[in-house]
């Protein structure tokens, strides 16, 4: 074949595409009782909106981001995630305005020039949430509580829901300092990545994926043991509301997050189901980022759901959900004309249907007809035409009826054949 996609992008073809449709569905439904707005941005973005605000020595923007120049000699990047953007648009519309907290949410593809492999892929479709202007963890608990209903309105189960507080600007120096201590003895033993990150951002350092490097780092200070009062304040309030909420979670004081825009609370949300590429969803506070975005100083919290990730938890549950209502097969010429209209007057009463195009003997229209899974069949016939009828086969129960050519009828036998919506 000549022309292939790109490694790491792929076409999302039916019937998988029912699959993103009904999380997507069961996404927005929830995002409005929680009063969740959509929002949507662009795809490409100034490259300084990414690395200021994901860092400089992420992974993201060390070796991940989709940069180049334009025609116009900017540079520009497809966006790795949402809340960079999200926070551009947040200051650049003065969303911050409006009665706090300000909800939002958004779909679309992100970009990173990663390692293609199972569940890992260069586009890929997150669903986002933020929440701005609210610095009680009621909101915390609250998001991620939305974050659990999402989940399991999709029909996952059994995830692992993980929680940490990584701290603020105040509790950050000493924890800095302590963890530098513990790894500036061994710093040898840390690839050479790590060596650089140490000066850098130390913390980058607790989220390499190298082997060495995740062993080396064994025993090392976690955060949590150096919050400042108002953090573990926050941390403790959070654990209090996700119990009174009943949001099953464990806490995990490794958690560390991919992205230095971070604050307070963290949380990542895993399958077993999944192998190395666990993490369905993930996400936390940035109390700082619309302040670095110029923006006046203002509290937010978002996730984000990986959409690969999720779909082929949830394969087995839609089967059979996306077939037609009714396929109607034409005998002769004048026949088919007359399948033409049915089908359109049939499509205004909400049904799905199919006509047969190619003149087929009936045995093979039928055959066609199981392929596609339709649910009933109309034959229409000179015979039949002639005494204004056709013939009406219920396919999953196999039984057959005749009906007027009156669409009043046919839609009455149609909507109480038993798999008809
Ligand atoms: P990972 O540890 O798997 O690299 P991450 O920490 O880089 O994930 P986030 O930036 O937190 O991921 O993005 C949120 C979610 O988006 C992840 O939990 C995952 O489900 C999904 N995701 C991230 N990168 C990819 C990718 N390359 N392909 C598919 N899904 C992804
Ligand atoms: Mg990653």
């Amino acid at each position: 074949m000549k022309h292939k996609t790109l490694k790491g992008f792929q076409d999302i073809l039916p019937p998988e595409i029912s699959g993103w449709q009904h999380i997507e569905g069961v996404s927005r439904n929830l995002f409005r009782n929680y009063g969740y707005q959509e929002i949507r941005l662009p795809v490409l973005e100034s490259t300084d909106i990414f690395t200021r605000s994901i860092g400089e020595t992420s992974d993201i923007v060390e070796k991940e981001m989709y940069t180049f120049k334009d025609k116009g000699d900017r540079s520009v990047t497809l966006r790795p995630e949402g809340t960079a953007s999200f926070v551009r648009a947040y200051v650049e519309h003065h969303l911050f305005n409006n009665p706090a907290p300000q909800k939002f949410y958004y779909m679309g593809p992100m970009f990173r020039y990663e390692r293609p492999q199972a569940y890992r892929y260069r586009q890929f479709y997150q669903i986002g949430a933020e929440a701005m202007g609210i610095e009680d963890p009621k909101l915390d608990a609250e998001i991620i509580s939305m974050l659990a209903r999402i989940l399991s309105g999709i029909g996952l189960q059994g995830l692992n829901f993980e929680i940490t507080s990584i701290g603020c600007k105040n509790c950050r120096p000493a924890y800095k300092d302590a963890l530098k201590n513990f790894l500036g003895g061994k710093l040898n033993s840390f690839c050479s990545d790590c060596q650089r990150r140490f000066d850098l951002n130390p913390l980058r350092i607790l989220d390499c994926k190298v082997p060495d490097c995740i062993a080396s780092r064994q025993g090392a200070p976690p955060v949590i043991d150096y919050l400042c009062a108002e953090c573990k304040g926050h941390f403790d309030s959070l654990k209090n509301y996700l119990e009174m909420l009943n949001v099953p979670h464990t806490i995990n004081p490794n958690l560390v997050r991919g992205l230095d825009y971070y604050t307070k609370t963290a949380f990542e949300v895993s399958s077993e189901s999944l192998g190395s590429q666990k993490a369905v969803a993930a996400g936390g506070r940035y109390d700082g980022l619309v302040d670095e975005f110029g923006g006046p100083p203002t509290p937010g919290i978002g996730f984000a759901i990986g959409m690969e990730r999720i779909v082929p938890l949830i394969k087995d549950s839609l089967k059979g959900s996306e077939y037609p209502d009714l396929f109607i097969c034409p005998i002769g010429q004048k026949d088919s004309e007359e399948a033409l209209i049915l089908a359109e007057q049939l499509r205004t009463k909400g049904l799905w249907v199919e006509v047969n195009y190619d003149g087929a003997s009936l045995k093979s229209q039928m055959r066609k007809a199981n392929r596609l899974g339709a649910k009933n069949v109309v034959i229409i016939g000179e015979d039949e035409l002639r005494k204004g009828e056709v013939v009406v086969k219920d396919m999953i129960k196999g039984t057959e009826t005749k009906s007027p050519l009156d669409i009043r009828e046919l839609v009455k036998i149609l909507k109480n054949s038993s798999q008809t919506h």
